[in-house]
């Protein structure tokens, strides 16, 4: 994808403290602010339950088994990014958790995860989850669409410039590497498509390397300079990105022998979730936007909606309906 300016500016009028001063920078991404919300796997799984339909503690913690201190905690926690909030139980003292707006939005974002992962990560099987969109009455494959000419996208059909929010901040003071057992955690209780994309997507590293490939990057040594990254962990999130063959390696230059990276028409399928939690992230973080994405087929800057194949129109969460695989039932 071309990219019109790749300069990286500080931020103006920024008065860090002495401790974010000691942080390295980040490029300002509103992907990364979304998924430090989706990949906690905790959080995630909280979120999905939510959108089946759980409100209540108990119903959430029967179904993921989860410690319930540690279900409590992620519980306070999406209700202080105000993803959820709640609502008491008739005159009781016990509250139950509804989705916000943003919540209900964030929903999007796990349709173009779900998708994804639906296409690529399913193997021969058939999909866990069936969606029906209840507006039309069809079983339903969420489709990525430019808001302005309403066209499916094609990560090759869009370029990107820098928009008013764009930059660098001091890293998230969260840690940078997610532990393994947190991946693992996705896969629990019940298999499903966005967790299987998320597991590729919730190591930061990985997530990163794949969003500099979006910007043009295809250079072991452009990567470590873009991201300051240890050779050794560069080295094993693009070998593990080959063999879930999002990335392939091309020779570009013989003796000695040199590789560059590529995305695979997998890997450019990931563009379309990205978008998403990008824009979900523009919306509803409060930070102005990093990067403004152009479509080329229809010349206009645009947004990603998520719609129905078979209608056409925008999908919500209270016209979804779930016919779940019988191999699996909580
Ligand atoms: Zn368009
Ligand atoms: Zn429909």
């Amino acid at each position: 994808m071309p990219r019109t300016d790749s300069s990286i500016r500080s931020p103006k009028g920024t008065n860090r403290t002495a401790a974010a001063k000691k942080r390295s920078l980040v490029r300002n991404c509103s992907v990364d602010r979304t998924l430090s919300i989706l990949s906690d796997a905790w959080s995630f799984l909280v979120l999905r339950e939510t959108y089946l339909g759980a409100r209540r503690f108990d119903q959430i913690q029967s179904v993921l088994r989860v410690p319930r201190s540690t279900l409590s905690d992620r519980l306070n926690r999406l209700t202080e990014a105000k993803v959820l909030y709640r609502v008491p139980i008739g005159e009781s003292s016990r509250t139950e958790y509804r989705l916000t707006d943003r919540g209900l939005d964030l929903y999007l974002v796990m349709l173009a995860m779900l998708r994804f992962g639906d296409d690529w990560l399913a193997g021969k099987k058939a999909p866990p989850l069936k969606l029906i969109h209840t507006s039309c009455g069809h079983e339903c494959h969420p489709e990525t669409t430019c808001s302005s000419c309403h066209q499916p996208i094609d990560a090759l059909r869009v370029t990107y410039r820098d928009g008013p929010g764009a930059g660098v901040s001091p890293a998230p003071s969260v840690p940078q590497r997610r532990r393994t057992g947190d991946i693992d955690t996705f896969q629990r209780a019940r298999p499903d498509s966005v967790s299987r994309t998320l597991s590729i997507l919730a190591d930061r590293w990985t997530f990163l390397v794949i969003r500099e490939l979006f910007f043009g990057v295809r250079r072991f040594d452009a990567f470590q300079e873009r991201l300051g990254i240890s050779t050794n962990i560069l080295s094993d999130r693009l070998n593990r990105l080959v063999d879930q063959r999002i990335l392939k390696r091309v020779k570009y230059q013989e003796l000695p022998d040199r590789y560059e990276y590529k995305l695979t028409e997998e890997g450019r399928d990931l563009y379309l979730p990205l978008i998403q939690m990008l824009r979900w992230g523009d919306q509803w973080l409060g930070y102005q936007k990093p990067l403004i994405l152009h479509h080329l087929d229809c010349n206009s800057d645009f947004s990603p909606v998520v719609t129905c194949d078979r209608c056409h129109t925008p999908l919500h969460p209270h016209h979804m309906r779930y016919i779940s695989d019988k191999n699996w039932q909580n």
